[in-house]
């Protein structure tokens, strides 16, 4: 999307004076015109009117008094209606600024729905007149605004253990009690573990959304047993039951066996953190055409309805004083998340508060490897199918 943003960001700068040269340099021409047949910048003018029709961005030329002399078509959509209208206006006042010197731009915004921001930008032209873009830059806005909240999220789930490392330090270098030295350093090291923590889902996470995915052929009961012995690990002295429910046949999907692994992990690990002592997790992986499922179900404290659909976000968590507790990152769900994504699947959850919660993750069956393996697609195949 953002490659997208950035073309159509070229284009809309390239675009007016492309047009410009062209058009001014056909009114030159046009003194030396043969009588037959259209001249060569003539025919080049209309095919650049023509390019200029098909863009996604507005494109207005005004001439010296301020008349419009041309639109494209995506300019002229916007006639009549109320965001045409407003618009228009800021494009008028953009106008009468070029024509008193200089470039000029500006971002509006139309308040919706959709809520949108327009940007809108004039320049003269070295033969006179004017040419203005008005480009839709809401996904680029949008992008922006999420990086800008992911780098602000990042630096403070950094700097809690990083500054809780220094106090814990400082003090210790005071201490002379060995007893309460032991116990500060026992603190230090759990701070340091947190901010591991936070790096490697980070780094795990970075690399899910950008590495083109493996194309392992996965048995699924490998990565089951793999996220029981992580559930186990993390359930230790809780009296947690993990389990996992036959599946019959053995399942094996073409996928990236990292992620899957990585995705289920979490999954158990959440069951386990969430759950409460003395709890039980399943977990259940089958075929349900066109459907393979991996779930994961546990009896510990539930999500509430209103945060349900936010726990796939970045660093969200339900419950922040408990997330210190149970040391987790709000980044497991996210990971989860995009790897069912790059597989061509989804994620849903379903949970009651104080009941428990059952997570499912969903591949398309066609990812599926049976013995007429051969017929079966790749993974990449499968996921553009998703899209479709
Ligand atoms: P965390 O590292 O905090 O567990 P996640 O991204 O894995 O982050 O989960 C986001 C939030 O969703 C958690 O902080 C927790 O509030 C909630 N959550 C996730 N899994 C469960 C679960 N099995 N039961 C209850 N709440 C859960």
């Amino acid at each position: 999307m953002l490659l997208a943003v950035l073309a159509a960001t070229i284009v809309g700068v390239t675009v007016g004076g492309l047009l410009a040269t062209v058009l001014s340099r056909r009114t030159v021409d046009s003194a030396h015109a043969t009588p037959v047949g259209p001249s060569a910048s003539e025919a080049t003018g209309s095919s650049v009117r023509d390019a200029v029709d098909r863009l996604e961005i507005g494109v207005v030329m005004f001439d010296s008094a301020g008349d419009v002399t041309f639109s494209n078509s995506a300019a002229r959509v916007m006639n009549g209606t109320h965001a045409g209208l407003i618009v228009n206006d800021h494009l008028s006042q953009v106008v009468k600024r070029v024509r008193t010197g200089g470039a000029w731009s500006r971002e509006i915004v139309l308040h919706g729905p959709p809520r949108q921001i327009i940007a809108i930008e004039a320049k003269p032209l070295p033969r006179g007149g004017i040419v203005a873009t008005i480009q839709d830059v809401s996904a680029r806005a949008l992008v922006d605004a999420m990086r800008k909240d992911f780098v602000a999220n990042i630096s403070h789930e950094l700097k809690t253990p990083v500054g809780a490392i220094a106090v814990l330090a400082e003090t210790i270098a005071d201490e002379r009690d060995p007893t309460v030295t032991s116990n500060l350093s026992a603190r230090l090291v759990d701070e340091a573990h947190r901010a591991i923590r936070t790096i490697d889902d980070l780094l795990e996470l970075s690399r899910i959304e950008t590495k083109v995915p493996a194309d392992d052929c996965v048995d699924l009961a490998t990565i089951v047993d793999l996220a029981i012995e992580r559930g186990k690990a993390s359930a230790l002295g809780r009296d947690i039951e993990i389990t996992a429910l036959d599946p019959g046949d053995p399942i094996h999907v073409r996928g990236d066996r990292r992620q899957l692994e990585s995705a289920l992990g979490n999954l158990v690990e959440n069951a386990v953190k969430y759950s409460h002592d003395g709890g039980a997790v399943q977990v259940r992986v089958r075929v349900d055409e066109p459907w393979i499922e991996l779930m994961v179900a546990d009896q510990g404290v539930g999500i509430p309805a209103r945060d349900l659909d936010r726990v796939f976000e970045r660093f969200y968590r339900v419950d922040k004083a408990r997330a210190r507790d149970t040391g987790g990152t709000g980044l497991g769900l996210s990971i989860v998340r995009h790897v069912a994504a790059n597989h061509g699947g989804d994620v849903a959850v379903q949970s009651a508060e104080g009941e428990g919660s059952t997570f499912v993750v969903r591949l398309p069956a066609r990812l599926l490897v049976t013995s007429a393996d051969s017929e079966r697609k790749p993974l990449a195949a499968a996921r553009e199918d998703g899209r479709e």
